[in-house]
């Protein structure tokens, strides 16, 4: 037989391959690592890590979030714990440390039952009920809050003292600000998301984010930092002939350059007397004179303008008392079209009255050193800008981090106004649950469902220690707590002590953030269990060199560049 003595080769050379427990421990050991790094960043007593990027970059924080987008992971399994904990965050905005931290945990207690010879399938079949059933009994435990309709008065007061606990829920714990300071951001992070709330048919909001823009500036104090009614760019206005304040303003909204375009490929002209260079000038100035002509026979007042804006048209907007901005950026472009009902247009020649937006105010003020301008009273009064000022980068980074999650924590809510006590409480209460679950189940699935519970609690374990509490004493006396009854026992982290009702000290967490955190973290483990073949392909010819020669490879890219 001619094949005889030749290998059949399927892989490519350099391609290694891990197969059945092997894949599968290598996995849960990869992935359960991420997890214990994340585990001492739990809770508001959680740790910070320090992360320095290629670049020599540092960012020190406790969120998950963070963590994770700037840490840069390798393993294939952790690499999908990283992709979990994006999506949890894209999703609800929060829950990302404890979403990595179950998913190790479930991992872990999976390995156990692996040891016991159940097979990955069953457990994942366990998995996916205990889950199910964790959802369920949220629900039954989760405590319905008073959110009133928001266009009476009574109903917007009733509403913004609720939506206080969940915003000083979700910013005491990460945020050390003085009380008072703590207090004017949650109220303005309360009234920008009520500003763009949308009642929906069945009595709660749809809050929209983007149209919560979110500007910094540094200097001045955090307590200066405002709520503006309206869109601000940190732009100023191009030409100081132009008015700085425009009441009424009509806006053109343009995406195309207020210049003439250079040919993209060189074009020679040959000019032979002074006449025609001045023809030649007066030709362009002509151009220019026109588009402004053109953009003020339609009544616009105010540009904003996405490309450049010449010398020539900046004077002659300023003639016709034009206010002008450009080269703003394209989200916020699109923030201003949905603000003030106008139309992005790319060429002015279709340039019409009707693509122009409408705000009371428009104004070019002094922040800080700077200047930005502010937009006010658009015709959609569902567009608010926060403006963090601050002392230092750093300030304002975290702030605008803490405005982030207390604005997701508050769509959450007004989504779904339904929370569950916080600091373990309901881990705690749904082990109990699912426990009893287990008894109704038959089979090695049970084994599942009770690992499940377990993972559950090894939260409330890590909660415990950050609290300098003994973990085991803790657990067990949240159990016997619960068992008696007390849904809402758990940790104060903060003081250092088992409370018995975490809803006092307004620790809770978001309903559908601990759906997403339960969904998700069993989706991730699941997914993980489920591989039994690694096959990876040998790093690329570029990636290997760069190892070898690293250095040399760097500059060679720089110089380049
Ligand atoms: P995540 O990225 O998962 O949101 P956090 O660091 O925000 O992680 O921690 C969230 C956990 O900390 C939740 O279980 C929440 O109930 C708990 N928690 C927050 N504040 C407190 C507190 N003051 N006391 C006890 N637990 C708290
Ligand atoms: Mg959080």
């Amino acid at each position: 037989m001619a094949t005889y003595g030749i290998p059949v080769i399927v892989l490519k050379e350099g391609t290694t391959r891990s197969y059945g427990r092997e894949a599968l421990r290598n996995n849960i050991i990869a992935a359960r690592a991420l997890a214990e790094i994340l585990k001492t960043s739990l809770g508001p007593r959680g740790l910070d890590k320090m992360l320095v990027d290629s670049f020599g970059d540092i960012t020190v924080t406790n969120d998950g979030a963070t963590i994770v987008k700037e840490m840069e992971v390798q393993h294939p399994a952790a690499k999908l714990l990283v992709e979990t904990a994006k999506a949890v965050d894209a999703e609800v905005g929060d829950g990302t440390t404890s979403a990595v931290v179950l998913a190790g945990e479930l991992l872990s207690k999976a390995e156990n039952l692996l040891d016991q010879n159940i097979h990955p399938t069953i457990i994942i079949e366990g998995y996916k009920k205990a889950m199910n059933k964790a959802l369920k009994i949220l629900d039954e435990i989760a405590i319905k809050l008073g959110i009133g309709d928001i266009e009476t008065e009574e109903g917007m007061e009733k509403t913004k003292k609720e939506l206080y606990k969940i915003a000083y829920s979700a910013l005491a714990s990460k945020y050390l600000a003085t009380p008072d300071i703590l207090d004017k951001l949650i109220d303005i992070a309360i009234r920008a998301a009520l500003k763009v709330a949308e009642k929906r048919p069945d009595g709660t909001y749809l809050v929209r984010l983007d149209n919560v823009k979110i500007e910094k500036k540094k200097g001045a104090s955090l307590a200066e930092t405002q709520l503006v009614d309206g869109i601000v760019l940190d732009k100023e206005v191009v030409h100081p002939g132009m008015p700085k304040r425009v009441e009424n303003a009509k806006i053109a909204l343009i995406d195309a350059p207020l210049e003439i375009e250079k040919p993209d490929i060189t074009a020679k002209i040959n000019i032979t007397s002074p006449e025609q260079i001045k023809m030649f000038l007066d030709e362009e100035t002509k151009m220019l004179k026109d588009m402004v002509e053109k953009i003020a026979s339609i009544g616009a007042s105010v540009v904003i303008c996405q490309k450049g804006i010449d010398d020539v048209a900046q004077h002659f907007l300023a003639k016709k008392g034009i206010l002008a901005v450009r080269r703003v950026k394209r989200s916020d472009m699109e923030k201003l079209e949905r603000a003030t009902g106008g139309r992005i247009i790319t060429s002015i020649r279709d340039l019409s009255e009707k693509d122009l937006g409408y705000a009371k105010l428009v104004e070019e003020r002094r922040v800080g050193n700077d200047k930005m301008v502010f937009i006010e009273g658009c015709k959609n009064p569902k567009a608010v800008t926060i403006l963090i000022r601050g002392a230092s980068d750093m300030l304002v980074d975290d702030a605008e981090r803490s405005f982030n999650d207390a604005l997701h924590a508050l769509r959450n809510v007004l989504k779904e106004p339904k929370v569950v006590p916080g600091g373990g409480a309901a881990e705690v209460e749904l082990a109990l649950k699912l426990r009893k679950y287990a008894e109704s189940i038959g089979g090695k699935e049970q084994l599942a469902v009770k690992a499940f519970a377990d993972a559950l609690e090894e939260i409330v374990t890590v909660l415990a220690q950050t609290a300098g509490l003994d973990p085991l004493n803790a657990l067990m006396e949240l159990r016997k707590l619960h068992d008696e009854g007390k849904i809402n026992a758990g940790i104060d982290v903060i003081n250092g002590k088992i409370l018995d009702d975490m809803t006092k000290i307004n620790v809770i967490d978001p309903v559908l953030v601990k759906k997403q955190v339960i969904k998700a973290a069993t989706e991730a483990a699941a997914a993980i269990l489920k591989v039994d073949d690694v096959i990876a392909a040998a790093p690329t010819k570029k990636e290997e060199k760069k190892g070898k020669r690293g250095e040399e490879e760097e500059k060679g890219k720089f110089e380049f560049d």
